[in-house]
């Protein structure tokens, strides 16, 4: 009995201390296993100079195709879509270290501009095309808003059906509440454009430095309110090549150009720019003659001073559907150096060079280049 006692007695202790083994033993591997994790943590935390903060759990740790776009929704077009990669699977090695999203590398002796605002890119730009001759396809393009005479424009496009686009502004009579306005633009399937924030030519095209700071200002501004990015393309104020920009407009094209981005000029014109009287008659006869003649891309504005132009959207979509044409949103996907829309020499070669935009076929063809 005594012997069983004490038998017991020790095997309790012996319990008691395989316990506390147990527990030291426990520690020692959390301890490993903690260790071991901020070990591999760090790791997987991209350090290379210039990544934009990539932590994402699955992006690879090193430069790949797969992972080397900054933004994640925004892949570029060259770029292979490929299941989710596994981070334990070692990826292909490149030819050589790949920028982030096929974003270009700024040159040597590059501008110092070329390095700012490294997230305003277009990585995932498609393919351009251009359009038949009499494609019956009308692009209404509206400049300078928003403003008190954008939601009477936007019911009439809902009464028509009809699309469009806005190149839009801040100027200085701009009001809070117009911002909401073009999220209802975005949300009724009309396409948001940057045309600048300020519109003050003289600070505007002042340098490539003044265009870059306005336009990104523009171009974050829209993204906050519609939350979404803007239009891969814009339009400049005066049109791309204007009295106030002669001493810059090749390097802002160029650019611009360079940083994937594509802007529009106009083949058609209502005229609604000459002056705030231009008669409802006048914009109604100079838009209907310019579609009858196959011009696609329309310039009219919708901003204070800009009723008659209001006025005439619906009759001249109501005739133009009757014969016929749709009123489309621009997407980006229209060559811009096809037909009259522009003859820009700068545009073409810095397309031509740069990684990001695709020209038409049409384009190449002509470029000899196909
Ligand atoms: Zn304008």
């Amino acid at each position: 009995m005594k012997k069983q006692k004490y038998r017991y007695a020790s095997s309790r202790r012996r319990v008691k201390h395989n316990r506390a083994a147990a527990v030291v033993l426990t520690a020692v591997l959390i301890a490993l296993v903690i260790v071991a994790s901020i070990f591999i943590g760090d790791k997987l935390i991209p350090v290379a100079p210039g990544e934009q903060g990539i932590s994402s759990s699955d992006e690879t740790p090193t430069p790949s195709e797969t992972s080397e776009s900054p933004d994640k929704t925004e892949t570029s077009e060259e770029a292979t879509p490929e299941p989710t990669p596994s981070p334990e699977v070692t990826p292909e090695p490149t030819e050589e270290p790949v920028s982030q999203g096929s974003i270009p590398t700024p040159e040597p002796d590059a501008p110092a501009y070329q390095s700012k605002y490294p997230d305003l890119y277009v990585t995932d730009r498609p393919k351009m095309h251009v359009l038949e001759n009499n494609s019956k396809v009308v692009y209404l393009t509206f400049d300078d808003g928003p403003s008190d005479l954008t939601a009477p424009l936007l019911d009439v496009l809902k009464k028509y059906d009809a699309k469009a686009t806005f190149f839009n502004c801040r100027q200085s009579d701009y009001q809070d509440q117009y911002s909401s306005l073009m999220k209802r633009c975005v949300d009724e399937g009309h396409t948001v454009a940057v045309h600048t924030y300020s519109h003050v030519m003289k600070e505007v095209y002042a340098s490539v430095d003044s265009f870059l700071d306005d336009f990104y200002k523009m171009y974050t501004h829209i993204e906050e309110v519609t939350g979404q990015k803007p239009a891969n393309f814009f339009r400049f104020p005066g049109g791309s090549r204007n009295g106030y920009n002669q001493a810059v407009y090749k390097d802002i094209i160029k650019e611009m150009t360079r940083r994937g981005f594509i802007y529009y000029d106009w083949d058609g014109d209502s005229g609604d720019a000459s002056g705030n009287n231009v008669s409802g008659a006048t914009i109604y006869q100079n838009t209907m003659n310019a579609i009858h003649n196959d011009c696609n891309v329309i310039l009219m504005h919708n901003i204070f001073g800009k009723q008659s132009t209001l006025d005439q959207v619906g009759k001249i979509i109501e005739t133009a559907q009757a014969e016929g044409y749709v009123f489309k949103a621009m997407d980006g996907t229209l060559d811009p150096t096809h037909g009259y829309l522009m003859t820009n020499r700068e545009f073409i070669s810095a397309a031509l060079e740069s990684d990001l935009i695709q020209l038409s076929d049409w384009r190449m063809e002509r470029e000899g280049l196909s």
